[in-house]
C-alpha cells in the first residue's frame, strides 16, 4: 500500500497535516519526496527538522501575513484562493529573488465552506491581464477539492469541469501570459483519487490512505 502512490504517471503529494515526524520520515524511506501540509507553523517547523530534498507543498487556506514565512522554501502553494494572496506572495518572492511556483485554487463543488476562485472568476480575472503583474509568480496549474459525497457521478462531473478549465486556459492563454506555465492539475485526495486520476489529474493529495486517519 505505501509503494502505491510512487509512480512515473502522477505526482503524489503525501499529506502529512497533523501527522509526527517519523510518520513523515518513513515515508521519506520509502521513496516520498513530495509531502503537504495545510498549517504555516507546521509547515515551518517540519521544514527545519526534515531532510532538505523534500518538496514541501502548501495545500490550505493561506493568510497573507504568513505568506512570507512560506515563501522561501515552499515548492508549490496550491492554495492561492484570491488576488490579495497572490499579490501578498508576489511581493514577498521579489524581496528575496524568487520566483514562487502557485496553482489558483478552484471551488469546483459550489460547498459554501469551500474556499477558492469560481470558474467565471478566474475567466475574468485571466481575460482582463489581471495576473500579469505579477512577475515574481508562476502559475503553474489549478487546484480543486470536489464535493465531500458518495455521489460519484457528482464528483467526476466536478473533476471534468476543473479538467475542461484547466485545458481551456493552457490552450487559450498561456502564450500571451508569461507567468502562465501550466504543468499541473491538483486533484484527488483518499477518497477520490481513482475518479480524479481518470478524469486526468496529474497530481493527487494523499493523506489517511498513506498515514492511516487523522484524529480530527
Ligand atoms: C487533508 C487534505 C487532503 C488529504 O486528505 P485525505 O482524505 O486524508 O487524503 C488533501 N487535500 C487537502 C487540501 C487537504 O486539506
Amino acid at each position: 500500500m505505501k509503494k502505491k502512490f510512487l509512480n512515473k504517471n502522477y505526482t503524489c503529494v503525501a499529506v502529512s497535516k497533523t501527522k509526527p515526524e517519523k510518520s513523515i520520515k518513513e515515508l521519506y524511506d520509502f521513496g516520498y519526496r513530495h509531502f503537504g501540509e495545510n498549517k504555516v507553523q507546521e509547515l515551518v517547523i517540519k521544514n527545519k527538522n526534515l531532510p532538505k530534498d523534500i518538496h514541501w507543498h502548501m495545500i490550505g487556506h493561506l493568510q497573507t501575513n504568513k505568506v512570507k514565512m512560506v515563501v522561501p522554501f515552499v515548492y508549490l502553494i496550491h492554495s492561492v484562493d484570491s488576488l490579495k494572496v497572490l499579490s501578498k506572495i508576489n511581493k514577498e518572492s521579489e524581496k528575496i529573488g524568487k520566483k514562487t511556483n502557485c496553482l489558483l485554487q478552484m471551488n469546483i463543488s459550489n460547498e459554501e465552506s469551500k474556499y477558492g476562485f469560481s470558474i467565471n472568476e478566474i475567466k475574468e480575472i485571466i481575460i482582463n491581464n489581471e495576473l500579469n503583474n505579477f512577475n515574481s509568480i508562476v502559475i503553474k496549474g489549478l487546484m480543486g477539492m470536489a464535493s465531500f459525497s458518495d455521489d460519484k457521478l457528482l464528483i467526476k462531473n466536478e473533476f471534468k469541469n476543473l479538467k475542461n478549465l484547466y485545458e481551456l486556459i493552457k490552450s487559450n492563454f498561456e502564450s500571451n501570459n508569461n507567468n502562465i506555465d501550466f504543468n499541473t492539475l491538483s486533484m484527488g485526495m483518499s477518497s477520490d483519487y481513482a475518479i480524479a486520476l481518470n478524469e486526468g489529474s496529474n497530481m493527487v493529495r494523499i493523506g489517511s490512505l498513506l498515514f492511516g486517519k487523522r484524529n480530527y
